[in-house]
């Protein structure tokens, strides 16, 4: 078999791992004629031999034409071999060659006078040579030299000639032959007795016409040499496609059948990104403008998406217009993008201390799913003067400050009294790629706009017939700096409308141009740079009776200077006292006076003041706050230890249930009491009871619920101070000495602290326990209305500072 010959279709059909696609009959085959007698009109001039066998004739053919036949009519002598040989036909590169042999043949049995040896048969020889070497001898009239390609039987024979001499039956045979090497050949016709005519003779091969299928090109390729032969032809992608991957192999083939049809295609080619096929796959066309096509493939260009253009034929994609971006996480064929607009209707709630800020989502998410929200935050300095500033670390931001996903943060650890402006910038994924800055909402939020809390309670620290002096913390959270009070007041007893107003620029005001006897109704309300805070509760305090001695601290002020109680009591009480004086001189000297309610404000934080229980309307009330009610049957009185001004002082045992036995102090209210005696004996309780000090005598409780009323306190086994030196004369130490004092000077300092003025300090009203543990004591109000004269109070005191002394 020729080398040229190619596959076989059986070792096509054995190659499963290619991709393969079968054509049959892709494209009509060609035939080239390499001879043909149809249609000749002069001499053919083959050669015959012998030279009686084959005949060359003219004659007419059915629609009258001449042409040249061969005939041969020997059937009456047996034994012919006849031959008759073409001419030299060059192969011209044909690997297997047809001969179509159009012929009639005559029928023997209608020849009465033929013999047995009568054929209808005749025998196709070839010849391969090089060169046109025959000569009449040569190749020598036999099988041997010559090739059988087949012996021809007519299938139609006939048994007459019309009245012209013309056959009327003609058979048309194609036969093939090959695989052929040699230059060229001869063809053979061997007539063994048959009477017949060879009207034409067609040699002719097949070849596979160039063409362009699945976007590749293939050239003319001649059939193979056998029946069989698929011839493989490489293909070219056309311009603009490329092979496709999905083969598995390399190259594009088609295989070209021995009928010169196409077959079996192997791998295929497909139109490039940016080229979309037309023409039934024989052209890649470029994608017009405005129009891409992404990948390699079948697909058809498509228009571009949103916000892109393509400026270009054959564009893979579409750019992005100016202002429209993709993301790194878009795909090439997604719309473009814009950055979204700022965030809507920002607003702020204050929250305790901190910001709560919420949103609305963008008008405008610029064509975008994701959306993000970054919050900025600045300080400004109040009025506009100079750059607002980054905040710092210490502001949190709740779920966080950059990326968030909810249209909300919640802002804590913000400082009081400043300006903050926050901004909402919208974000997505392709803000990073816009120079332009995110568009952001904008909100100014003052951490000053509170104003102060309430005051929460006013006292009295003096009053006169005329005039009340009060004080008052400064309020829980004054929200800014406090620049005055603002007191309203009136008459308990008038309409409230004729109130007056009075402004104090510390936290003590003095009320003059009252009237004696009656009682106020007193509001009070701190006033920072936002405005004012909301007014106190009412509290009521009254001015003293015509007649009755002024309590004012100061005026008590030289008895307790020239008492000979030193040392730190005194130290502690002409501090208090001085400091009493100071703020009913109202602000005559501001610097001091500045100091003074800085050093009020800062104790006052946190720490319980003093109430004045006779500025409760209904004395109950304050002894039902400050006292608590003991069941009579948990007391045991024991024994009269001493007499008070109200009755007795017995010593005793409280036992409440479940709990351990106290030794008592009880002090009774003698019966057939007023009520103005019933009063003044509680209140002492109802002042004791706010105390809670090592150094300030201890209030178990009252019993107002049985009779006799009771004081009931802590037991001081060793009585007043005063008596209790006078017994131990001599008999203490320097230090136990100056321990009882530093245990005097605690208790007052601390009810100093508490807001509250003594103003009977003296070693009558300290008693002392059994560890020598000095507490200050009587907070009765009665004894003011008693003659201040010298009495044993201040003997003892001064025993006990000469005791030191010594
Ligand atoms: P008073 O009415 O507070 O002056 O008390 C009268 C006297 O009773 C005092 O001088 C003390 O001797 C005595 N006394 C008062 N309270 C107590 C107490 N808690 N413990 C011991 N003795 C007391």
């Amino acid at each position: 078999m020729d080398s040229n010959a190619g596959i076989s279709a059986r070792s096509v059909a054995g190659m499963g791992w290619l991709w393969m696609v079968c054509f049959f009959h892709l494209v009509t085959s060609l035939e080239e004629i390499l001879l043909d007698t149809t249609g000749e009109t002069s001499e053919i001039g083959w050669t015959t031999h012998p030279s009686n066998g084959w005949d060359e004739v003219s004659v007419l053919d059915d629609k009258k034409r001449l042409i040249r036949t061969f005939d041969v009519c020997n059937v009456a002598e047996p034994g012919q071999n006849n031959w008759l040989r073409t001419h030299f036909i060059e192969r011209r590169g044909a690997h297997r060659v047809h001969v179509r042999l159009r012929f009639s043949v005559r029928d023997c049995a209608s020849m009465h006078i033929v013999a047995s040896s009568c054929k209808e048969t005749f025998t196709l020889y070839y010849h391969q040579s090089e060169a046109d070497l025959a000569s009449q001898e040569l190749p020598e009239w036999r099988e041997g030299p010559w090739t059988k390609v087949d012996t021809i039987a007519a299938d139609e024979s006939f048994s007459q000639v019309d009245s012209t001499g013309k056959v009327v039956k003609m058979n048309v045979k194609v036969r093939s032959f090959g695989p052929l090497t040699k230059h060229g050949f001869y063809l053979a016709f061997q007539d063994s007795g048959a009477c017949m005519s060879l009207v034409a003779v067609q040699v002719f091969f097949y070849k596979c016409p160039a063409v362009v299928k699945g976007f590749a090109s293939f050239p003319e390729t001649f059939a193979g040499g056998e029946r069989t032969s698929l011839v493989e032809s490489p293909g070219i992608c056309v311009p603009n496609a490329e092979e496709t991957s999905t083969t598995g192999s390399s190259g594009i083939r088609l295989h070209c059948n021995g009928e010169g049809e196409w077959m079996v295609a192997i791998g295929r080619c497909v139109c490039k990104a940016g080229y979309q096929p037309i023409d039934d796959e024989r052209v890649c066309q470029a994608c017009p403008l405005g129009f891409f096509k992404v990948s390699v493939g079948h697909d058809p260009c498509l228009p571009c998406p949103a916000h892109s253009h393509a400026p270009l034929p054959g564009s893979r994609e579409c750019v992005c217009q100016n202002r429209y971006y993709r993301s790194p996480m878009d795909n090439s064929d997604a719309p473009c993008t814009g950055i979204p607009s700022a965030p809507r209707d920002l607003s702020y709630e204050i929250v305790g201390s901190n910001v709560l800020l919420t949103w609305r989502l963008p008008k405008d998410l610029g064509g975008r799913k994701d959306i993000f929200f970054n919050v900025i935050c600045k300080v400004c300095p109040a009025g506009s003067s100079g750059p607002c500033v980054r905040c710092g670390d210490r502001v949190q931001f709740e779920p966080r400050q950059v990326g968030l996903t909810e249209s909300r943060v919640q802002v804590s650890n913000l400082l009081a009294r400043v300006h903050y402006t926050f901004e909402i910038q919208a974000v997505n994924l392709v803000t990073e790629l816009s120079p332009e800055a995110p568009h952001y909402a904008t909100i100014n939020v003052s951490t000053s706009q509170t104003v102060p809390s309430a005051v929460p309670m006013m006292h009295q620290v003096s009053r006169t017939t005329s005039s009340i002096t009060l004080s008052w913390p400064q309020p829980d959270q004054p929200n800014g700096i406090i620049l005055d009070y603002q007191l309203r007041y009136f008459d308990k007893a008038e309409d409230e409308d004729n109130s007056f107003i009075l402004t104090s620029e510390t936290n003590m005001a003095t009320i003059s141009n009252l009237s004696p006897g009656k009682i106020y109704a007193f509001q009070v309300r701190a006033r920072t740079a936002v405005g004012y805070g909301a007014y106190s509760g009412k509290m009521y305090f009254q001015t003293l009776m015509g007649g009755e001695r002024s309590d004012m601290v100061q005026d008590r002020l030289p008895l307790i200077v020239g008492s000979a109680l030193g040392g730190l009591a005194f130290l502690v009480i002409a501090a208090i006292s001085t400091l009493a004086i100071i703020f009913k001189s109202k602000r005559q000297e501001t610097p001091y006076t500045d100091r003074l309610q800085q050093y009020i404000s800062a104790r006052g934080l946190g720490v319980k003041y003093y109430i004045d229980p006779s500025t409760y309307e209904d004395p109950n009330e304050a002894i039902r706050e400050f006292a608590k009610e003991i069941d009579v049957s948990f007391i045991k009185i024991e024994e009269v230890i001493g007499s008070g001004e109200f009755g007795q002082v017995c010593f005793g045992r409280l036992k409440h249930p479940g709990k351990r036995e106290y030794t008592v102090a009880i002090k009774t209210l003698k019966s057939g009491y007023t009520d103005e005696q019933w009063r003044e004996f509680l209140s002492e309780a109802s002042i004791m009871g706010q105390f809670e000090h090592p150094n300030v005598i201890h209030l178990e409780g009252v019993v107002t619920k049985n009779r006799p009323v009771m004081i009931v306190t802590e037991f001081m086994e060793n009585g007043s101070l005063d008596s209790f030196l006078r017994q131990k004369e001599g008999q203490f130490s320097v230090l136990q000495l100056v321990g009882m004092l530093r245990g005097i000077a605690a208790g007052m300092r601390y009810l100093s602290d508490m807001n509250y003025v003594h103003r009977d300090l003296a070693a009558r009203n300290i008693l002392v326990n059994s560890n020598l543990v000095c507490k200050v004591s009587d907070f009765g109000l009665s004894r003011f209305l008693e003659d201040d004269a010298s009495n044993p109070t201040y003997t003892g005191a001064l025993l006990l500072t000469e005791s030191i002394k010594d």
